[in-house]
């Protein structure tokens, strides 16, 4: 079954150059390359400069589109794959057409940062802190509470309801983490139920020291590192920790970490959400694909990322819901370090699943351009899983696209809070 989306007005391929699959016909230059200049507003400079050095137009406004911008383009579909893409005056027959009326589409996009296996919610901690109160660490443990109280199918049913609102919302892939069981058996339980829903399932036994285990980390460590290891390794691509005062130190996250890698997860890091420390640093000595939060960082620690294939993940949602101060994208990227945007959807810190929202929020807090945000929630969130075949659209992907009902993804920013997905493919799939 061949699908030709055409008629496209822009479309956001994060792949410049972008050609053909084999067998159809390449069309370079066909279709017009803009490049990031044409964004609207990239001339003027908001009054309020909450972030320092945010005075001047951010340098990847004059550099190359971090987008691969075609306009009047189509894209051929067959099977999960996409295997054309180019000018809609040059595309080839298919056996169904959809015509997108100059509206734009986008890489479906990659939220590399969830928790949304558990039960209850915090509505009223939220509602305490929007009138004063701090957000700590330690709310997590009332979660742990309610999840371990829920049955399989009730954490099912919830979890599935998560993913369909995600999907209405144009995230295409979902990573998923553990962390509200802190038991072995609960923690094993969180983790099988991601892997039925995705392949990007994150055993974060190390979200935070259980209350039965208070003043006795490190033996709660001993648990994560060993049986609870052993239950939770074979439904799991990733090992995680949350590496911050309240949570756990850099050596009891190491450990972690290490032995995780010794089972062949892969490591990724929660740290730098509530304060400096040496997270940053300890995710990129061991290779980890992304350190999550960075909302307090060292001029050493982005130095270090810049140099790293480790991703920065920001999760603006967190910064708005906590009230916490915003990290300085602008500093990251004109730096070279790889960014990412995903929700970080769990009920204490941020319950949005809205990748629109969150790239609303980066761009008019973090100082990221509109392209830059689009690119850090698809291809952004693709290199911080590591994945090769997702977060953009070029012959060989997967067929994970999102058809906007505006004519432009700067709607995505420009119209917070609004319902702009018309339709959504996955896997070549219209859902
Ligand atoms: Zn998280």
């Amino acid at each position: 079954m061949r699908i030709l989306i055409t008629n496209i007005g822009e479309l956001t391929t994060n792949a410049p150059g972008a050609g053909s699959a084999p067998g159809a016909s390449p069309v370079p230059g066909v279709a017009s390359v803009r490049g990031a200049g044409s964004v609207p507003g990239a001339g003027s400079v908001p009054e309020v400069s909450p972030v320092p050095g945010a005075d001047s137009v951010p340098e990847a406004l004059e550099g190359p589109d971090p987008c691969g911008t075609l306009h009047d383009a189509a894209v051929l579909i067959d099977g999960d794959r996409i295997v054309w893409v180019g000018s809609a005056a040059e595309a080839p027959d298919a056996d169904e057409t959809v015509d997108a009326d100059g509206r734009a589409v986008i890489p479906g996009f990659v939220d590399s940062h969830s928790h949304i296996v558990f039960g209850g919610d915090r509505a009223a901690e939220f509602e305490a802190r929007m009138q004063g109160q701090k957000y700590a660490a330690g709310g997590i443990r009332s979660t742990v509470a309610a999840t371990r109280a829920a049955t399989d199918d009730q954490l099912r049913a919830r979890l599935r309801g998560f993913l369909d609102e995600m999907l209405a919302q144009g995230t295409t892939t979902v990573e998923i983490k553990s962390g509200y069981g802190l038991d072995v058996a609960t923690e094993e339980r969180l983790v099988r139920l991601a892997a039925e829903v995705t392949p990007e399932v994150t055993f974060l036994g190390a979200h935070v020291v259980p209350a039965e285990y208070a003043d006795r980390a490190d033996a709660y460590v001993d648990l994560v590192t060993g049986p609870m290891l052993d239950a939770c390794a074979p439904h799991s691509r990733w090992i995680d920790v949350f590496c911050e005062t309240g949570a756990f130190t850099v050596p009891q996250s190491r450990r972690v970490l290490e032995a995780g890698v010794a089972r062949g997860l892969q490591p990724r890091v929660h740290a730098s959400q509530l304060g400096p420390g040496e997270g940053v640093r300890l995710a990129v000595e061991l290779g980890a694909a992304s350190i999550d939060h960075g909302t307090y960082l060292t001029d050493d620690d982005v130095a270090a990322l810049a140099g790293s294939d480790t991703v920065l993940t920001l999760l603006p949602g967190v910064e708005f819901s906590t009230r916490q101060p915003y990290p300085d994208a602008r500093r990251l990227i004109d730096a070279g370090v790889t960014v990412a945007i995903a929700c970080d959807t769990n009920p204490g810190s941020s319950f949005t699943s809205s990748m629109p929202f969150c790239i609303a929020v980066a761009v008019r807090d973090m100082r990221m351009t509109v392209a830059e945000a689009i690119h850090a929630a698809t291809a952004g969130g693709a290199a911080a899983l590591r994945r090769d075949d997702i977060g953009r659209i070029a012959p060989g992907m997967r067929a994970d696209l999102v058809l906007l009902k505006s004519p432009s993804r700067v709607h995505l920013a420009y119209r917070p809070g609004v319902p702009l997905v018309e339709a959504v493919w996955k896997d070549g799939v219209r859902v």
